[in-house]
């Protein structure tokens, strides 16, 4: 079967996952708007919202592989940064382009960018490698204070006041942006329009995580030499900007596991994902990984009573100074 209906399948999923984020947020809003309001919540507090905490779940993850079990500040961040390192491990940074919310509105902004002046410009080679720095150096600068920090100063973190409501600060954000907060996130929509997914590429620490991890992952995308005909589409169509067609075996942190070099390719398999460069992941099977991997862990999380947080609302109240 050709492999050009896992990218509909994939837009699906994450239109699913915009969707089901933006129903978390909403219900969010409301659970801390009675908060704030005084008024007793009338719906519960989504753990998920504890996606949004990458850096809660990367210190409380250090803090629990140190001894210090999951925190019960926000448990479900460790719970789904562990989930998503594991899925990177399996799947490559499948996160970033089935999944991440980000990465699908980047990528439907690029696509318009396409659509309208039929080209992404791509940067300098230098220029690009200089920008691509910027994730590392922010993951190193984070990764760094995760693994160097003692537990107690982990922890004296984790159970700070600050940590407890970074939930709320983070709503806030955006439902009472500054005038910076908006200056910045226009100037990051319209470089989105122009240039392929440039947050995810330059700046977003959580990628170059997922990236390095992927390293590891014995799942990558395989061309074979004698079926190829050298058509170079699948360099084109890579939101990556990673040389496919000259590649054996795609092992690029860059690459998103995003399908759409094999979705695009004219020659039946002459590209496949593959899993230890042997066994072929079918689209389908590899979608239902994600989704498994990825709801599997939240499913684990909650079974074991790590995912409510601990903070009542009236914790949220006094912290906020209501
Ligand atoms: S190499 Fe293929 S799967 Fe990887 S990012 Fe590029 S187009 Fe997507
Ligand atoms: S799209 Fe397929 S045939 Fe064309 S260069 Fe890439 S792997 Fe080869």
């Amino acid at each position: 079967m050709s492999d050009r209906y896992v990218q509909p399948l994939r837009t699906l999923l994450q239109i699913c996952f915009v969707l089901f984020s933006l129903w978390v947020g909403f219900q969010f809003a409301r659970y801390i708007g009675a908060v704030e309001a005084g008024a007793p919540p009338t719906v519960a507090r989504p753990g998920g919202i504890e996606a949004f905490l990458p850096i809660s779940g990367l210190f409380g993850t250090a803090a629990w592989l140190k001894g210090g079990g999951i925190n019960p500040v926000h448990p479900a961040a460790v719970v789904i940064f562990v989930t998503i390192v594991v899925l990177a491990l399996a799947l490559r940074r499948a996160f970033c382009s089935w999944i991440c919310p980000v990465g699908a509105i980047s990528e439907w902004l690029w696509k318009l960018g396409f659509h309208r002046f039929r080209r992404n410009p791509a940067l300098p080679r230098l220029l690009d490698v200089a920008l691509r720095g910027i994730k590392y150096l922010l993951m190193a600068y984070f990764l760094f204070a995760a693994v160097t920090w003692s537990l107690d100063s982990l922890q004296g973190f984790l159970f700070s006041g600050y940590h407890a409501i970074s939930d709320q600060k983070l709503l806030s954000l955006f439902l009472r942006p500054s005038g910076t907060t908006l200056a910045v996130l226009g100037v990051l929509l319209t470089l989105s329009v122009i240039l392929r997914n440039p947050f995810c590429r330059y700046l977003c620490p959580y990628g170059a995580l997922l990236g390095l991890a992927a390293w590891l992952s014995p799942t990558a995308v395989q061309r074979d030499r004698e079926r190829c005909v050298s058509c170079g589409v699948c360099s084109q169509v890579c939101p990556a900007r990673i040389d496919v067609m000259h590649a054996r075996r795609v092992a690029d942190p860059e690459c998103l596991g995003c399908w759409r070099c094999i979705s695009h390719c004219r020659v039946q398999s002459a590209l496949s994902m593959r899993l230890f460069g042997r066994r072929v992941i079918s689209g389908l099977l590899f979608a239902l990984l994600v989704v498994g991997i990825f709801w599997g862990g939240s499913v684990i999380g909650k079974l074991n009573g790590r995912w409510q947080t601990m903070i009542t609302p009236d914790d949220y109240r006094q912290l906020l100074g209501r």
